[in-house]
Parts: C-alpha cells; structure tokens; sequence
C-alpha cells in the first residue's frame, strides 16, 4: 500500500525532501490489520500545515500517541505539502496521480477510517481543501461513501467549525484524549458489525453521544436579512446542543510521553510539558482562555516524571513548560527549582514561552536561566493604554509593567519584548499611541536602573480578531485600512523619537489576514462556498504572509456571497446584537451566553468599574462551565517537592 516507491525517485526534485521521508525517533509503524477480523481502525492526523510547523504540534503528538497505544488502532501523520510536492503529486507516474500519503508507512490517507485535522488557526482551511483533494477523497460530505474516511475536525478552531461544516463529517470540541478513544470503540464495533447501516449509522452513533458534532444532522435557516433564524437536529435521537469535551485528570494522561524528534528544522526544537490546561483569568478577548475552563493542574511529580522521560526518549535539550500562563501554576517556584537543581550543570536549559507581569519575579526568572543562556523575556500588556487594559480586563498597571520591566533590566536582562494588540474594542489612536509612550518609559527606566545604554525593548503588535465563545464575540471588528493607519501612526511616533526610538524595535503584520481570519472565525455555512473558491483560485498556506493574497479572498467573497445578502463586511465589521442567533450558538463550551454578554456589556461601558477576578483566588462568578459540564477547578498547592534524581 504504501506509495513511497512512486515518491522516492521525486524526492531529489523538491524543497526540504527529507519532510516527506518519517522514520523520526518515536514515530510508530504499524501494522496494516494489527486487530483480528477486520477490526483494526485507523487514524490519520494531520495538522494542516507544513511539516517544520505541523510536527511540534503538541495536539497531534499526544493524540497519535494516545491512539497507537491500543493493539488494535493504527494512527500515522500527514502534513500539508509545499506547492512544489503538490505539483509532483498532481503529476503522477503510470499509475496516476500520487495521492496524498502519511509520513509514517507512506499509506494513502483515503485508505483511513478517519481523517482527522487540527486546527489552531481557521487560516489553515484552504490547506485542508487541498489534502481532500490530493487524498481524492470528496471534497463536500455529502458526496462521500462507506469507502471514504470520516473527515474530523479538532482543536481550537473547530468551537466554530461551521465555515467548514460542508467539508466535515464530524467535529470535536475540547481535549481530545478520551474522545479519540470513544470514537475509535464505536467505529470498531460499526466494522465489527458488517459497517450496517453505513456511512449514516457511523455518523448517527457518533452524533448521539452528545460530544461530537456531525454537522449534516443539523439545519440552518436564515431570516431575510442574512441572520440565522435558527439551528436545528434534522432527525430523532441527535442532541439540540454539542457539549465540549473536558478531560479531568492530567496526571493520568502525561503525553507526550515518547516526544517526535523531527527529522527536518521545525519552528520548535524543544520538549514541552503542559503544566496546566485552561485559564480563569478572564481576559476577554481570548478564545483560548475562554473554551479550555476551568483550570486543571498538572502535579508537580508528574511533571517532574514527565520531563526526566522526555529528555531521555528525545535527546532534547530544550524544556518549555507549557500552559496560557505557566507562572499561574500554583507550585511553579517549587517546579522550576526543582527542575533547575536536577539539571544544573548539564545540557538542559528550561524555559517559560508565557509570562503574566503580574505573575513575574525575579526569583523565578532566574531559575529559569540557571542552567542555559538568557533569552529575552516577553510580556503581554495586550492593551497600549490602562484604559484599553481595563476593557480587555488584563488589569495590569503602567507602573506595574514598568517595575517588572525594570527588574528585569537590573538584573541582567538586555532585552524585553511587549506584546500589544491594536483594534480592540472602544479603542482610539490615543489609546495605540500610548504604546510608544509606554516603551519609551520602559527604556528610560530601563537605562537608569542598568546603569547603561544598550538595551531594547521590542514592541510587537498583532491585530485583535473577535472570537466565537468570548464576550467579544459580539464586538465590530476594526477594518483593515483604519488598523494600518494606526499602525503606521505609532511606528512613525517611534521613529520620530530622537531619545529612545532606536532603542525600540517595532513588529507589526498589516491588517487584511486579520479580516481574514475574522470571516473565518465568526463565518457560518455560507463561508464554506468563499473558502472553496479562494482554493480553486490557488489559495494555500494562508497562514504564510508569501502565499497569502487578500485579493484572492476579497474577489472570492464577493463572488460566492453574491445573492446571499451578506458580505465580508457583514461577518467582520458589524456589532452582534444580543438577540442575534450565532453560528456556533447550538455548540456548547459551557460559558452562559447571559454572563459572556453582561461581560460584554462592562467591557464597553466606561461607567463600569466591574473587574472579572480570578476564579482560582476568589470566589466563582457563575460563567457556567463548571455546572454544565460537571466539572472543577483541580488547583494545588500540594506542598510536595520534587526529589532530585539518583543515579542507579
Ligand atoms: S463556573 Fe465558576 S469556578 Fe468554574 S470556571 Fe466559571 S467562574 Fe470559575
């Protein structure tokens, strides 16, 4: 079965062939039929991007772990392939086009039971299509047969997966550990059982459960002017709403446990643990933050345990330990010392990728560089002005941010980056502005405490996208020509600053993939049809600003939305009002549509002074997650310490 005889004699023809070859120390090769009587399943996974992005994907290791485990499942990885691949597969040989294969035994992922995608980013939609294609597995659902695998989605973009409903069979919300498993069981019974009743049985047992969405089951009617009326089950026994799924125990699931190894330079070379999953701590842009609640600890032995394993499966040098904000785990001054003391004097240098200001110190920080070199640290105000950092509730002073900067810098620290978003709901050119004001003070701060002129602060700015599940999720998007000039009136204040601008570096994207990305994100059915078209029209890796065309989508918007009443404006630019049927309204991630609102509503209302605490530390304000899904925060402290290793 496997195609790497037909791709072997192609391989000198393409860039960064070794991408395509697998064999990575801990990739798994199984066996076709490793089940008795038919009954092996089989999982393809695939993030939907390049190998030296899609590899390090911490969602797809752990899953293609958790699934090869069991005796009776086979799972392998397909990446998306660089147009000149796509051009030599689309070519063929004798036997046709190659399709597209997985880079562990080189099987067709049509051969598959499931084909499951994901997804952190919706810009990775087009390079979906395209794997479909090369697959030559039907590229809409209802055109597909009991040969054809199960199109599945996951991962955080699949909270709203209704741009891609036409494409998908099924999607998943929330952690995918347990899931995968259940559906394998039921897919195995279905083969077990002369796959009766085909395509539409599998589907319908997986739908019942209530955990996995199977968008054909549902209906979407529209009112008159383009707004959803409603979403409703078209058959008995499916459920009106699909829960999220919550995985509640950490510890008894440390994956990656056998870390992938890539054979080819990746965008991370590091083995990382997730301390934690989930935050409370309400920032009110963030999806992420939102839909992975409430926090679950992982304990201090297991990621002790899980580190020590790791590096010696992988020969990584790198740890990073993982979560939306890993200075928030309740034992992390314990944690990093204890993994600090352990490795002192080797080649095992640890790292923290995300740090609250107000989660930072010193201490801690220095446990961190102990064993390795000092990078920089980063720190995410988000909002440029105490106004703006009041609206998006990440409630953290200027002379909070300036005395944790100035720590830093007297401590040895030459380079600090701040991360800001600009298009933020209510916000002004004053309120952008204020983040040259802001750096400006850090440097000069930063100069009087150092002692000396060379350090840097790098201020980096992304655009906001409102996003399904959040209290922001109602808001109006900022157009892409206002957020550029914005951009450009706070680069030019930078530059013009003769005292400190050099000091500054500036890091920005324009603002058209950001509209993008915000038709994706809140888009619903009708989405489906521009998506198809940007991809006849050649659109791939969008996620790339080289292979991103704004025109394309504009162009393929106006087409494929002709006669709906609707346009990108319609999905971007306009406010939501309370009432509004959303698309993503019948997919539950436990949050109270009634508490998101009157978040919403604080958010905008500069009278109020309502500032959402940490659930963690005070007590629960009622958002709904925990009720509706039966579920808890799992915080320490523990007390427990990690023992340093003896040598046997
Ligand atoms: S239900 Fe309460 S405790 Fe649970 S995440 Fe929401 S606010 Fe926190």
């Amino acid at each position: 079965m496997s195609v790497f005889a037909r791709l072997e004699p192609r391989l000198p023809s393409v860039s960064k062939p070794i991408q395509y070859v697998g064999g990575e120390l801990n990739s798994t090769v199984k066996d076709w039929d490793c089940a008795p009587e038919g009954e092996t399943v089989r999982w393809a996974l695939m993030y939907p991007d390049a190998y030296e992005v899609g590899l390090p994907n911490q969602g797809v290791q752990i899953l293609y772990e958790v699934l090869n485990e069991r005796d009776w499942i086979v799972a392998e990885r397909t990446y998306s392939v660089w147009p000149d691949m796509e051009k030599v597969m689309r070519e063929g040989d004798e036997q046709g086009p190659i399709p597209q294969f997985t880079v562990d035994a080189h099987r067709p992922v049509r051969d598959f039971d499931v084909f499951g995608l994901s997804f952190s980013t919706e810009l990775g939609y087009t390079n979906m299509l395209n794997a479909l294609d090369l697959a030559g597995i039907p590229m809409h659902a209802v055109d597909r047969g009991d040969e054809d695998p199960i199109v599945l989605a996951g991962g955080h973009a699949a909270f709203n997966p209704e741009p891609i409903a036409d494409f998908l069979d099924a999607a998943v919300l929330g952690d995918g550990e347990e899931v995968v498993l259940a559906i394998s069981e039921v897919v195995r019974e279905w083969k077990a059982e002369g796959r009766h009743g085909g395509r539409d049985e599998l589907l319908r047992r997986l739908a019942v459960t209530g955990n996995i969405y199977v968008p054909k089951f549902y209906d979407v009617a529209y009112a008159e002017d383009g707004s959803i009326e409603a979403v409703v089950p078209n058959r008995p026994g499916i459920p009106f709403r699909v829960r999220k799924h919550t995985l509640m125990d950490l510890d008894a699931w440390p994956y990656p446990a056998k870390p992938l190894v890539p054979l080819a330079e990746t965008v991370h070379e590091r083995f990382s643990v997730e301390i934690f999953r989930g935050c409370t701590r309400g920032c009110r842009f963030c999806q992420a933050g939102m839909i992975t609640r409430p926090v679950r600890e992982r304990s201090i032995e297991t990621i002790g345990n899980m580190v020590e394993n790791g590096i010696r499966k992988s020969g990584f040098e790198e740890v990073g330990l993982l979560s939306l904000s890993s200075a928030d785990h309740t034992e992390i001054a314990e944690v990093a010392k204890g993994l600090a003391d352990r490795y002192e004097g080797s080649n095992v240098s640890l790292s923290l990728p995300s740090t609250r200001v107000d989660a930072f110190n010193i201490s801690l920080a220095n446990e961190f560089s102990r064993n390795g070199r000092r990078s920089g640290l980063t720190f995410a105000p988000e909002g440029g002005s105490e106004r703006m950092r009041k609206v998006i509730n990440k409630m953290v002073t200027e002379e909070d941010l300036i005395r944790t900067v100035a720590t830093a810098y007297s401590h040895g620290w030459r380079q600090v980056k701040l991360y800001f978003m600009v298009g933020l709901p209510t916000e002004t050119d004053e309120d952008v502005l204020q983040i040259a004001d802001l750096a400006r003070k850090v440097i000069q701060k930063g100069r009087e405490v150092a002692g000396r002129n060379d350090i840097r602060c790098t201020v980096s700015i992304g655009g906001f996208v409102p996003k399904p599940h959040t209290p922001f999720q109602w808001a109006a998007q900022l157009d892409h020509e206002t957020t550029d000039d914005r951009l450009k009136k706070l680069r030019d204040t930078v530059r013009d600053d003769k005292k400190y601008g050099r000091a500054i570096g500036f890091r920005y994207h324009d603002g058209k993939p950001g509209t993008i990305e915000g038709l994706l994100s809140r888009g619903d059915r009708r989405v489906g049809a521009v998506i198809e078209q940007v991809w006849r029209d050649g659109g791939r890796f969008d996620g790339w600003s080289e292979h991103f065309s704004y025109d394309r989508w504009a162009d393929s918007a106006a087409t494929a939305l002709e006669g709906t009443g609707v346009d990108l404006a319609w999905y971007t630019t306009r406010e939501r009002e309370y009432d509004e049927v959303l698309p993503w309204d019948h997919l539950d991630s436990g949050l109270d549509k009634d508490w998101l609102w009157a978040d919403w509503e604080d958010a905008i209302d500069p009278s109020s002074d309502v500032e959402v605490e940490d659930c963690r530390w005070t007590p629960c304000y009622d958002c709904g997650v925990c009720p509706t899904m039966d579920t808890d925060i799992q915080i320490g402290p523990t007390g427990r310490q990690l023992l340093p290793l003896s040598v046997v």
